[in-house]
Formats: C-alpha cells, structure tokens, sequence
C-alpha cells in the first residue's frame, strides 16, 4: 500500500477537503494512474451530500470524481493492454463479476456486482470503500482502463468518461440517426454532450433549458432549435412529435411535460437522477403508446466505442478547468446551473496541498 493524496468529505455537511488516502500497490492485473484531469459530475454532489440514501447511502470520508484522464506510471506482470506513459481514462466503474450473463453481454453497468469508482465496497480491502478521481493517483483493473484518443485535448476528454457515455448509451439503444427527432432536456454536463452527440448522429435536435442564456451555446452546440421550457407556447408547438427525448435533469421537475411532446411509440429516458421521486400521469403515457425509461452509464466496450467515435469527430466537453482547491465553489455553482459545461479539475493544483 502507499499513501497518495485526495479531497474527501466527512459527513454530508462537510465541505471538501484536503486528505491523505491509501491505494493498494498495483496486483498482477491492475494499472497504476496518475490522474492529471477529473471533472465534476453533478453524481458527486449527489454522493458528497447524501441525496440517494434511499437507495445508495454514503460512507465517509467519501473521494468522489469518475471521469479520470490520466497517465499510466506502473502496470502489473499480467497486465497486456497498457504501458507506463500510455494516456488513459476511467469512468465510473472499476470492477464486476464478469461471469454473469449481463457482464458476458458488455453490460458491466448492470451486474449485481458492479463495484463503482467510489463508495461501493473495497474488494481488496485497501479502505472501507472504494476512492475516486479527486486524489494524486489510482489503482485499476486493466479491464476497466480505457484507451484516450491522441488527438483530443485529455481535459476536454475527462467528462467523456461519465457524461459522454451517459448520454451515448442511450442515444445508441433508441436508434437515434439521421432524421429522427430527439429532445435534451437541461444544458449541464450530461446535456450538452448529448446535444454535440445526437446531433453528430445525425438527428435534428431540440434544447429545453430553463436559462434563456444558454440558448446561444445549445445552437453552438449543435442544438437545432432551443425552447425555454417554461414557455408552454413554446411547449406546445412541439406536441407529439419527438422520436426520443433524452432528459438530463438533476432535480425534481414535471415529467408529463416532456411525455406529452413524444409521437406514437416515442420514448423518453431519464439519465438524470433527481433526490426525489416524480410523479406520471397515466394519460401521458397511455394515449400514444408512449414508453419512460431509464439508463445507466454504458459498459465498458461501448465506453471505448465512445471515446474513438469522439476521437474520429473531434469530439470533446466544453471545460472549465479548476484548481481543486475551489470545487466547493463550483458544488455551488452546480446547483444554479451555472457550469459551462462541465467543471475539470486540474489535478497539478493538488501538488500544493
Ligand atoms: P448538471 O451539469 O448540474 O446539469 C443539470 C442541468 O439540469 C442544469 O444545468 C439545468 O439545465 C437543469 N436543471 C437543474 N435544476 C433544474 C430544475 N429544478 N428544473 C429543471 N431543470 C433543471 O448535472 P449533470 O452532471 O449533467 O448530471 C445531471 C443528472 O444526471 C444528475 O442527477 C446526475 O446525478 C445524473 N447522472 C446520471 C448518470 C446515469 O448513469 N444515469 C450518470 C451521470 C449523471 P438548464 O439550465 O439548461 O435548465
Ligand atoms: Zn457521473
């Protein structure tokens, strides 16, 4: 084991801060990273504040951040796929049975042992839990280590890692190509790596933002036509009429609204995780046999399709790089929806602790 250093937080209540973590020393299979980039997803202040304990509750001190780009610096003898100096990433995952039909599927997202990047249980019991991105350096299994494109800039590359395949996934399950018509709905991380997606893919693509601001970046973006959602003229003119809407919102807001833009047969999936259940009419549903469901990240082979589609057009995050020592800050200003697009933290800063 060796000591390498972090930001962590306490207790629900505590801010980030600075704090010295232990890593195993890497075993046969296990790539040893220095982490040069993590961003910020809005799922680490969901964790850090305790806001899914009715599903996932949290154990402190808990080291959030799964969108890692960093360089290799050791790998173990069995280890094939990487070398020392090789650029790579790792998303939210770190380990899964991969035995079960749903890893053998290249579904590693959806395996009852899926360990996660942080807070899910230390299999090699180097901690109580598992740590994530915001630290000096990480220890992973090859197989959960994913190749970086060599042409994208590795900052921009980050946020690939969780909101990239987020929003991909998804994109991908419901068909989404050229012609079809396909809503975002929230411009934060997860959204406006859906819009350069779906709009990439080929679909005509439609913003709905609660900030009047963002409509000049969501048309940057690649957004088609953008709607103020709390328009309902503007709401209207689009009823029954999305093939798919992709709804990336991170609170509690009214989902009938969107069921009722889908056509016949259109589906709406929430990536967004919301602290608080929302409420379906059934009518929404019922009259155009409309479909809701859900999505969680992307398995590991469809993360690395996803990254060397990126790579091949050019694709990255619109960052704000931060030092680490102002993430609290920008925890703030996640909850305004005031990030352009994704917060990046530049992990040199963490030298100066
Ligand atoms: P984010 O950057 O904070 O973006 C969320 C956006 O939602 C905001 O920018 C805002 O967009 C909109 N929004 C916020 N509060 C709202 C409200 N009260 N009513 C309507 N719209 C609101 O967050 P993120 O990192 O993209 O994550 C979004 C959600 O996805 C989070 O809940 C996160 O935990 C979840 N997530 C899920 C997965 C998965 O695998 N399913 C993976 C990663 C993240 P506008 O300003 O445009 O309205
Ligand atoms: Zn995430």
């Amino acid at each position: 084991m060796y000591k390498t250093k972090a930001y962590a937080a306490a207790s629900a209540t505590s801010p980030l801060a600075s704090a010295t973590i232990k890593r195993r020393d890497p075993t046969e299979n296990d790539v040893q990273i220095e982490i040069l980039f993590c961003g910020i997803c809005h799922s680490d202040l969901h964790s850090v504040r305790n806001e899914w304990s009715d599903f996932m509750s949290t154990t402190y001190p808990i080291v959030p951040g799964h969108e890692i780009v960093g360089r290799v610096t050791q790998v173990g003898a069995a280890v094939t796929k990487f070398k020392s100096g090789d650029l790579v990433g790792v998303g939210c995952m770190v380990d899964s049975d991969w035995g079960c039909p749903r890893c053998k599927a290249g579904l590693e997202q959806f395996c009852s042992s899926v360990i996660f990047t942080y807070n899910s249980p230390d299999k090699h019991q180097t901690a109580p839990v598992t740590y994530g991105g915001y630290s000096d350096s990480i220890v992973v299994d090859q197989r959960f280590v994913l190749r970086v494109p060599s042409n994208l800039d590795p900052a921009g590359v980050a946020p690939l890692l969780c909101a990239g395949i987020t929003t991909y996934s998804p994109l991908r399950h419901w068909g989404v190509t050229e012609g079809k018509k396909v809503g975002v709905v929230g411009l934060g991380g997860l959204g406006h790596m859906g819009v350069k997606l779906a709009h990439t893919m080929g679909a005509h693509v439609v913003v709905f933002t609660t900030s009047p601001d963002k409509t000049e970046d969501a048309l940057r973006l690649g957004a088609d036509e953008v709607v103020v959602s709390h328009n309902a003229d503007e709401m209207q003119q689009h009823a029954g009429s999305f093939d798919f809407i992709l709804d990336t919102v991170s609170a509690k807001h009214d989902i009938n609204a969107y069921l009722n833009l889908l056509s016949l047969d259109g589906n709406i999936t929430l990536v967004g995780a919301p602290e608080k259940p929302l409420e379906v009419a059934a009518f929404s549903l019922i009259m155009a046999r409309r479909s809701l469901s859900g999505s969680s990240i992307g398995g590991i082979a469809e993360t690395q399709e996803m990254l060397d589609f990126c790579g091949e057009h050019n694709i990255t995050a619109d960052v704000e790089v931060i030092p680490i020592q102002e993430v609290n800050e920008a925890y703030e200003r996640l909850l305004k929806s005031d990030v352009k697009y994704r917060f990046v933290i530049d992990m040199a800063s963490l030298k100066a602790e």
